[in-house]
């Protein structure tokens, strides 16, 4: 099937608009009684050089927070952990002394495959952690 120009054109519109390839694909269908399938669609697009619109939103990257506080004072208090409190997936640095009471686990979200999390990996794997 090739496209004619008020397809390319119509595609156009509805990709401004945000709507997704398959959605297109589906208007285009139904306004010029075509069969274009969403893979049509997008490289219809691409040939045309129409940028698809992303639903998706790109967050800006974050920079891991450093734990400013070496003691883990600033650690707030729901997130900390004692030893039975640990499970898979919480960062496990140590506050403290284990001997005594106030002794708690950062208790953040570890980084997959790592024992803390992103602020505290910083910490332990300094010079081998990026
Ligand atoms: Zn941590």
């Amino acid at each position: 099937m090739s496209w004619s120009e008020a397809h390319i054109k119509h595609t156009a519109v509805l990709a401004k608009l945000g709507l997704s390839a398959s959605l297109i694909a589906k208007a285009l269908n139904e306004k010029f009684g075509t069969s274009y399938s969403k893979n049509a669609v997008v490289s219809c697009m691409s040939r045309n050089g129409i940028p698809l619109k992303s639903t998706f939103k790109a967050s800006p990257p974050t920079q891991p927070q450093l734990p400013t506080m070496p003691d883990g004072s600033d650690t707030p208090a729901a997130q900390r952990c004692t030893l039975l409190q640990l499970k898979p997936g919480v960062c496990k640095w140590p506050f403290g002394e284990p001997q005594l009471l106030d002794f708690f686990f950062c208790g953040g979200d570890a980084i997959e495959g790592k024992p803390y999390c992103a602020g505290h990996c910083q910490v332990a794997y300094r010079g081998y952690w990026n």
